[in-house]
């Protein structure tokens, strides 16, 4: 494998870091996981993304700067342009704006691009992953919050730059107070954030949960994908009850998304997704059977099939994709289209081996 077309993928997370380091086909060749820092700020997520995506290309084997490109997949407002990323409220003291790209682009030696955590893991979904079958997909992603990315005709629909937003979908009018402080979003229900402070007031108000005894135990700090498996797994009552009431909301807010779109398939995808994975989405899939109104087709529905790699491997998959765009729209303005400028493009890059 040549250094030349490796390429960095960050997935940018509330919980956690993400790093890989992917060949040409998209294989991966080193990864590397780290919790996202809860107290210090931007700064300090950077520094920690940079240290994940160097022990990735450590285990691949590649120096970060030999790498053709990083991609991060970030939450928040991305500037896709500069690279920068401003009110990422999922992570510590980010109100305001920080220059992401810029700085990776410094500390790892290699150019670096930002993009939308869940455009970049519906792109590769898409392309290389469960919904590589199909045109059009509603791709969902159940993790701290709920994000949804929509492809319809092959193409990524952006609507005017915040299409997408299916956690804050009304499932339920005056419900829950959301994270975004309008009322009743599915992800008031759903999101892995609003769940676990609906958790803590049921815990204190007397509930018997093993929640938080689980959560110490594992020395963590917050409610993890995994933690809420394991108290499933030993049928803890109130993760039950709040992960029903999580499984109806995103039963009902799908459906109501497909009712208007008729997309051919949703992926379910997210930390929580992953790690639940099939049964759950075999309860998802019955939760909205009683909302849709075209009930005799219903949209195929899998688990995200690149898993919790996903949004890195879509955020590397960017990185490449972006890289290409200048050179296409300067074919698209010069006069004399070259046809071998074209296929020039092709080798290696994620349109040649979609099924890789
Ligand atoms: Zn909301």
């Amino acid at each position: 494998m040549s250094s030349m077309v490796a390429r960095g993928g960050i997935d940018l997370g509330g919980t956690k870091i993400q790093a890989i380091v992917a060949d040409g086909r998209w294989n991966v060749l080193g990864q590397s996981r780290r919790p996202t820092p809860t107290e210090e700020g931007p700064d300090q997520v950077a520094e920690q993304m940079a240290e994940a995506l160097r022990e990735a290309a450590l285990q691949a084997g590649v120096r970060p700067s030999a790498l053709a490109g990083v991609g991060v997949g970030s939450p928040g407002d991305v500037n896709e342009t500069t690279g920068a990323v401003s009110q990422a409220r999922n992570l510590p003291d980010w109100e305001g704006t920080f220059q992401l790209g810029e700085w990776l682009t410094k500390s790892l030696g290699a150019p670096t691009l930002v993009s939308n955590d869940v455009r970049v893991a519906t792109e590769a979904e898409s392309r290389l992953g469960a919904g590589r079958h199909y045109k059009s997909l509603l791709g969902v992603f159940w993790g701290t919050g709920v994000g949804g990315g929509l492809i319809l005709n092959g193409e990524p629909w952006l609507g005017r730059g915040a299409a997408g937003e299916i956690g804050h979908m009304v499932v339920k009018r005056d419900g829950a107070r959301c994270t975004c402080g309008r009322r009743g979003c599915l992800e008031a229900y759903a999101g892995r954030a609003a769940m676990e402070i609906k958790a803590r007031s049921e815990h204190q108000a007397g509930k018997h949960t093993d929640l938080f005894k689980i959560m110490k135990k594992r020395g963590r700090d917050r409610l993890t994908s995994g933690i809420w498996s394991r108290a499933l797994k030993a049928k803890d009552p109130l993760a039950e009850k709040l992960i029903d009431r999580a499984v109806a909301a995103l039963g009902t807010g799908i459906a109501s998304a497909v009712n208007l779109l008729d997309v051919e398939a949703v992926i379910i995808g997210g930390g929580l997704g992953c790690r639940l994975g099939e049964p759950y989405v075999k309860r998802i899939r019955e939760a909205m059977s009683p909302h849709l109104f075209n009930d005799e087709h219903p949209p195929a529905l899998h688990v995200a099939g690149l898993g919790d790699l996903g949004g890195a491997i879509g955020a590397a998959l960017m990185s490449a994709t972006r890289d290409k765009a200048p050179r296409a729209r300067a074919r698209v303005r010069g006069s004399r289209p070259k046809a071998k400028a074209a296929s020039a493009d092709r080798p290696g890059g994620p349109d040649a081996q979609p099924d890789g």
